[in-house]
């Protein structure tokens, strides 16, 4: 069974992946929780390419296909092997997130971003996406960090990531759970555990 969380900087993905995972292992089941971009040996390679802040200036078309590149070698060696012996796969960022970075925060258009990570996933689509949506104000609240270097774009860009998230969600309601992610964040994992009591095996 596999599980994607979804949203923009600051809306708590890692914080629900880690909740769930708990919550989902004491039902009796495997979990893995892993993320993109960064998962895997050479991921991690392309994650500090792609958010080093001297990467200023990288090409919108090459940095499309960097994201896609570290999913294709996760979702190869880590997501597929995973659900192919049973386990639950938690994953922090999907191909929801290049549509809407790399589709519609960069203005690239968001089919060819997703028809490029169906070709590198192999066509591999979650059960269920949970898009944690907060407005870019209240997320910034949350950063604690130095910014990387999409931290660091204007707020219109997180604007624009953030209903690019929203229109994926409206265009197939059955597959996204779309939650206020302003809430608490046990308000928030209460919200989630209720969806997936009555989807996982
Ligand atoms: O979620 P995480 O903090 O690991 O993401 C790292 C950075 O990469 C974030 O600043 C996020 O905005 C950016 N990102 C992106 N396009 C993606 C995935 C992540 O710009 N497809």
């Amino acid at each position: 069974f596999f599980i994607a969380l979804e949203g923009g900087d600051g809306a708590g993905k890692s914080t629900q992946a880690e909740a769930l995972a708990t919550w989902i292992r004491n039902k009796g089941h495997e979990v893995v929780v892993t993320r993109e971009p960064g998962a895997t040996p050479v991921g991690k390679r392309l994650r500090s390419i792609l958010l080093d802040v001297a990467s200023a200036g990288l090409s919108n078309r090459a940095e499309a296909l960097l994201y896609a590149a570290d999913r294709a070698e996760h979702v190869g060696s880590v997501v597929r092997p995973a659900l192919e012996r049973g386990a639950v796969v938690i994953s922090d960022r999907y191909i929801d997130s290049s549509v809407a970075y790399q589709g519609a925060g960069r203005d690239l258009s968001p089919t060819e971003i997703a028809r490029i990570s169906r070709w590198a996933t192999d066509g591999l689509v979650p059960h269920l996406t949970v898009l944690l949506d907060v407005s870019p104000e209240t997320a910034r609240e949350r950063f604690t960090e130095a910014p990387d270097r999409l931290e660091s774009e204007p707020a219109e860009f997180h604007r624009r990531v953030r209903s690019g998230f929203l229109t994926l969600a409206a265009g197939d309601p059955a597959r996204y759970l779309v939650v206020d992610a302003g809430q608490e964040p046990e308000a928030v994992t209460t919200v989630v555990r209720h969806r997936l009591d009555q989807m996982l095996p």
